[in-house]
Parts: structure tokens; C-alpha cells; sequence
């Protein structure tokens, strides 16, 4: 094993962190991880944390997860790689495609497009949409709409549609036709309300709007996360998402729910679109789709896409975009093996369960604490907004969100941050005194930054 030091300086001098300034990660060294079993990470140093991160919001079930380790042994034994051009497939491959058409059957999605990850299933699903249209004959069908703070993977697609300047501004020029709507976000708004129901109406009105500035006509999709993610877990209404299915019904416009965290039980439902009783379009997954152990993605498609595509004659209906990587043998392995285990653990119901105790952990601590300003969550995605001053809600400062995050990792809970929101997105398998662990460690850190 490399000493700690030589580990430091060899990632200061030779990588690069994504969403990170490569000044700022010299500066500042990054914690390093080691080593990881059950719900908790080891450092260099030797410290063991609970990891209330769960990787990136994906090592859903832990990870001591042996079934999945050892398909994924399995599979590099047998066959460590083939592709699924055309004209070739696998079985392991086509095995996991009848195991997730079982597992969205209800959402009435029976066709899986392969990605590896969440960002190259994004641009599937952007790409479906207008071919889709293109087919059925109204080639003009070419722009989407989104949300602000959506998070849609760095793809120059899914940049377009992201809601965030942060991940935009760099790499403009992006896709031309992309339209934003408001956030459903209570806390800080343009409507002057913090009612829910509310927003979610004024955000229906304002999409009605643009469709007639637009022309229905040359909207290809709507592209949304069930509950948004990286923009800080914004919870809608429940009324929204059914909102949004109904006008993109009215007007011929496709529903692209993206659930590359939601998917597989994080919110406590087993997709946060059936959570909110909507079936989309096409649905993102990539993520908790192999427990993080590899990566993996899958779009999965609408009958009614379905039919378009299959129904269709030529080189119109030819799918021309693929990955390398689409359905990679150990990939869809590792999957089938956590579906398994996803499915016979209820995963789902258990985020449901500790979610609730969770977001009621953190509303004593924003009883508690001035620092908070707001407390959002569903399941096991979970946020706390930093405010320096909670009437003007002006955000936590950096050097605050800073000693927060250093404060629970003393203490023994890795967090994470984002500008002023913690984001704690736990695996989904965390027993009830692991909710008491990250409640307590941030109460400790709140304290330590100046909460009372
Ligand atoms: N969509 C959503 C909703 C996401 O949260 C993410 C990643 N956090 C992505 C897309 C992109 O996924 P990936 O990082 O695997 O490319």
C-alpha cells in the first residue's frame, strides 16, 4: 500500500476531479477512501464513517453486497465482454432485459435501451424523443423543456436541459430549442408563495405558456426528475408530475422521466414516478441499477414508443446511437444480481420507513439550529439548506457549509455538500440507530458552525 502522502501529492500533481477546480483540489486534499464494507467507508487514515452519501446515491444496498460481487465474478469467467450491435447479443444481457421489463411492467415500460451510466442514458432517451417524432411524421418536433435546478448528466444533451448555471455556463454554446421552467421549489420562488399545490398550478400555467409561444408543434419531449436531485432534493407537490403528464399529453409531447436516482426505491416508492402515480415516456436509470458497482444504465421505453419504432419502415426507424458498452455482459450481471437483492431486501420500503425518521431528525435539528433554513426529503434523499440569516435566507457561507461537513466527518458520518445544502442520500438498507448516527453527527456539526 502507497503511503498517504505519496497518494496526496501523485492526486494534486496528475488527476482531475469532475466538479471540482483542479487549484482548489490541490489546495485542498480530498479525503481518501479505502475501503468500504456493509453502510460504512474507511479512509487512509483508518477512520470508518458511515457513508449517509451512499457513494453518489447509488450503492443502494451497501457494500458487502456478496450476491452482486459474485456475479460479477461469475460473469468475467464466462463471457467478460460482447457486444449488442446489431447483429449480435448476449444472454445475460437479454436476461436482464426480461427482468426489467417484469420489474416496470406496471409503468407500462417493456423495452430496455442499454447505457453506462446516467448521463449516456439521458442522451438516449433526448435522442428517442425526436427520432419518435420524426417517424410519426412531425419532424419539427425537436426542442425540450425542463426544469430549473434539474440535473440531467454533463452530456452536451443533457447539459442543455440541466437547470443549473454551474453546469452550463463553461460549455456554451449549448443545444439550441431547450426551454426552462421554474423550479418546484417552496423555498425560493418567483411566485410569491411558499404554498406547494401553489407552484405546482403556476408551473403548469407557465408551461401552457410557453407552449403556445413555442408551438406545441416543435416540442419534442419534457424532460423531469420525479424528485430533484443534485438541485438540492426539491420535493414537488404531489399534484405536480401528474400536472406536467397532462399537458404533455394534451399536446403530443413526450414525458422523459429522469430517475437515475429515484429509480429502484430511493423515495420510497419503487420509481418516483409511480410514486406520484405517473407513467412517463421513457424512464433514465443508470445508478443503484448495479448498486454503483459498475457502471450501468438502462432507458426504459413506453409501449406506445415502443410501437412507433417497431411499427416503423426504413432508416427513419433505425436506432443510430448506442455505446460501446450497451448491456456490457458483467454490467447486466451485476444488475440482474441487484435486482434480486433489491427486490427480496424491499428496499424500498425500508427507505420509506428511515426516511421518515430521518426528515423528522432533521426537522428538530431546524427547530434547533438559526443555520437552517429548510428541511426537504422523501425517502432516503434528504436536504438541508444553510441560510447565514433565515428571513433574508441569504445562503450559509462556504467556510460554515465547510466546518459542517469537516464536523460530521470527525464525529464519523460522511456528508456531503453542495454550495449550502447538505445532501444525505444514505444506502437504502440503514438500520433506524444508523439514522440516530447522522442525525447526531449533524447536530454536532451545526453546533460546531455556529448553530445553537
Ligand atoms: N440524471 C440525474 C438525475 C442524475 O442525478 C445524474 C447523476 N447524479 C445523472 C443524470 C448523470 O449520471 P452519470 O453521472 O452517471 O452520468
Amino acid at each position: 500500500m502507497r503511503e498517504t502522502n505519496f497518494l496526496i501529492e501523485n492526486n494534486a500533481r496528475h488527476m482531475w476531479h469532475p466538479m471540482a477546480h483542479p487549484a482548489e483540489m490541490q489546495a485542498n486534499p480530498p479525503h481518501i477512501v479505502q475501503a468500504a464494507k456493509g453502510v460504512e467507508v474507511t479512509d487512509v487514515e483508518g477512520k470508518t464513517l458511515l457513508d449517509a452519501v451512499g457513494g453518489l446515491w447509488n450503492v443502494n444496498l451497501g457494500y458487502s453486497c456478496e450476491p452482486v460481487k459474485q456475479a460479477i465474478r461469475d460473469q468475467l469467467d464466462a463471457l467478460p465482454y460482447y457486444s449488442t450491435f446489431r447483429g449480435t447479443s448476449t444472454d445475460t444481457a437479454i436476461e436482464l432485459s426480461y427482468e426489467l421489463a417484469e420489474w416496470f411492467k406496471t409503468d407500462g415500460l417493456t423495452r430496455a435501451f442499454f447505457t453506462s451510466g446516467g448521463s449516456d442514458s439521458v442522451e438516449t432517451a433526448l435522442r428517442l424523443a425526436r427520432q419518435y417524432h420524426k417517424i410519426n411524421g412531425q419532424p419539427e418536433r425537436t426542442k425540450f423543456v425542463a426544469l430549473k435546478k434539474g440535473y440531467h448528466g454533463t452530456h452536451f444533451g443533457g447539459a442543455s436541459v440541466n437547470g443549473n448555471a454551474n453546469f452550463r455556463r463553461n460549455y456554451e454554446p449549448l443545444l439550441p430549442g431547450v426551454f426552462h421552467l421554474a423550479a418546484p421549489y417552496s423555498y425560493r420562488n418567483p411566485f410569491n408563495t411558499t404554498d406547494p399545490a401553489e407552484i405546482a398550478q403556476a408551473i403548469a400555467r407557465q408551461f401552457e405558456d410557453e407552449i403556445a409561444f413555442q408551438g406545441a408543434d416543435t416540442i419534442a419531449a419534457m424532460i423531469m426528475e420525479p424528485v430533484l436531485g443534485s438541485g438540492g432534493v426539491i420535493v414537488p407537490h404531489e399534484t405536480f408530475m401528474p400536472l406536467m403528464r397532462a399537458i404533455c399529453d394534451r399536446h403530443g409531447i413526450l414525458l422523459i422521466a429522469d430517475e437515475v436516482i429515484t429509480a429502484f426505491g430511493r423515495t420510497g416508492a419503487w420509481t418516483g414516478s409511480r410514486g406520484w402515480g405517473v407513467k412517463p415516456d421513457l424512464m433514465c436509470t443508470a445508478k443503484a441499477i448495479t448498486n454503483g458497482y459498475f457502471p450501468f444504465g438502462a432507458v426504459m421505453i413506453a409501449e406506445k414508443v415502443a410501437a412507433v419504432f417497431e411499427g416503423s419502415k426504413g432508416a427513419v426507424g433505425s436506432i443510430g446511437h448506442g455505446y460501446t458498452y450497451s448491456g456490457h455482459p458483467v454490467g447486466a450481471a451485476a444488475a440482474l444480481a441487484t435486482l434480486k437483492e433489491t427486490n427480496r431486501l424491499n428496499v424500498a420500503a425500508n427507505a420509506a420507513a428511515r426516511g421518515a425518521e430521518l426528515l423528522a431528525g432533521l426537522e428538530d435539528l431546524k427547530a434547533k439550529h438559526e443555520l437552517v433554513g429548510d428541511v426537504r426529503g422523501r425517502g432516503l434523499m434528504c436536504a438541508l439548506e444553510l441560510v447565514s440569516d433565515r428571513k433574508t435566507k441569504a445562503g450559509a457561507a462556504k467556510d460554515t457549509v465547510q466546518k459542517v461537513f469537516d464536523t460530521a466527518y470527525a464525529e464519523g458520518v460522511m456528508i456531503r455538500t453542495s454550495g449550502y445544502n447538505v445532501i444525505i442520500s444514505p444506502p437504502l438498507v440503514i438500520t433506524a440507530d444508523d439514522v440516530s448516527r447522522i442525525v447526531s453527527a449533524l447536530d454536532a456539526g451545526l453546533t460546531a458552525a455556529g448553530g445553537k
